[in-house]
């Protein structure tokens, strides 16, 4: 059923949500997946239900944000795939509060997963992908980064990799390594239920309410985040680099 294209392709936070559902996506058009995810059980499930579904994945479990980690992670995988031709750095989570009522804890550890994660795992990756001349990465940005209330760590953090993903992509630019980034809007997972409970309000009323102020009348969901992932990873997307895609149902900002 699965076609293998003999791409490796890495997803942080690849057990949950949007990370769950782009390491299926992709491996159903063909891709190896690691689906890395510092939860040990829900990247073992995600990766054995690809398994099950015809594709090919394994689980690796790492906090993205610890040095050592990550070089295990990509040992892990170069162990198992030989090589690694795509990251996809999602990995990530919220912390909102106030920024009068924001604690040094909640700044340190978001801009730690989005920030020195991203970096950690570009770090990791990218000289295996520029001996071998082609290279995707694609960081999880989020409409957040254009502003957002009771987030500053958390906006801080997404403008943070929009900038990122720039200066990587001139970097890079000559070694066959692309890097875009998608940001992606109102997606439902435990992310989103978290900030449904911050609201007072149950998810489906969270998400209506959000949903209405959506041009396209809907909230999003993974394959939509997945759809755009695969369109800068493309084999022939190699022109396309330092963008930023957003997946918000509609213009934003
Ligand atoms: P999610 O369902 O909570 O999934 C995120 C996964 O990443 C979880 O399994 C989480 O583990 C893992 N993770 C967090 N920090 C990690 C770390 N340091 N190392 C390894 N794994 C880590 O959230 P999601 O909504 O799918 O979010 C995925 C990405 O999309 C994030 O970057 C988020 O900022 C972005 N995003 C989401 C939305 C949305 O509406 N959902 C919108 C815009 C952008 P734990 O469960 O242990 O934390």
């Amino acid at each position: 059923m699965f076609e293998l294209i003999g791409r490796t392709v890495i997803v942080t936070g690849g057990g949950s949500g949007i990370g769950a559902g782009i390491a299926a996506e992709l491996a159903s058009a063909g891709y190896q997946v690691a689906v890395v995810d510092r939860n040990a059980e829900t990247a073992g499930r995600v990766a054995e239900q690809v398994v099950a579904a015809g594709g090919t994945a394994m689980p690796v479990v790492a906090d993205v944000s610890d040095v050592a980690a990550v070089a295990d992670t990509v040992a892990q995988v170069r162990d198992r795939f030989r090589t690694i031709d795509v990251l996809v750095n999602n990995a990530g989570f919220a912390r909102d509060n106030h920024i009068l009522e924001m604690t040094i804890e909640d700044w340190d550890t978001v801009q730690a997963t989005h920030l020195r994660g991203s970096f950690l795992m570009l770090k990791a990756v990218a000289p295996l992908m520029s001996a071998q001349r082609w290279g995707r990465i694609v960081n999880i940005s989020s409409i957040s980064a254009l502003g957002d209330s009771e987030r500053v760590n958390y906006v801080a953090a997404k403008a943070g990799v929009e900038g990122f993903t720039r200066a990587a992509a001139l970097d890079l630019a000559h070694h066959g390594i692309t890097v875009n980034a998608v940001g992606p809007g109102v997606i439902p997972t435990a992310m989103t239920e978290v900030s449904a409970a911050r609201a007072g309000r149950s998810l489906e009323e969270h998400l209506a309410a959000q949903a209405a102020q959506i041009p396209c009348g809907r909230v999003g969901s993974p394959h939509d985040v997945a759809r755009a992932v695969q369109f800068f990873i493309a084999e022939d997307a190699d022109f396309i680099t330092g963008q930023v895609l957003y997946v918000s149902g509609g213009p934003h900002g």
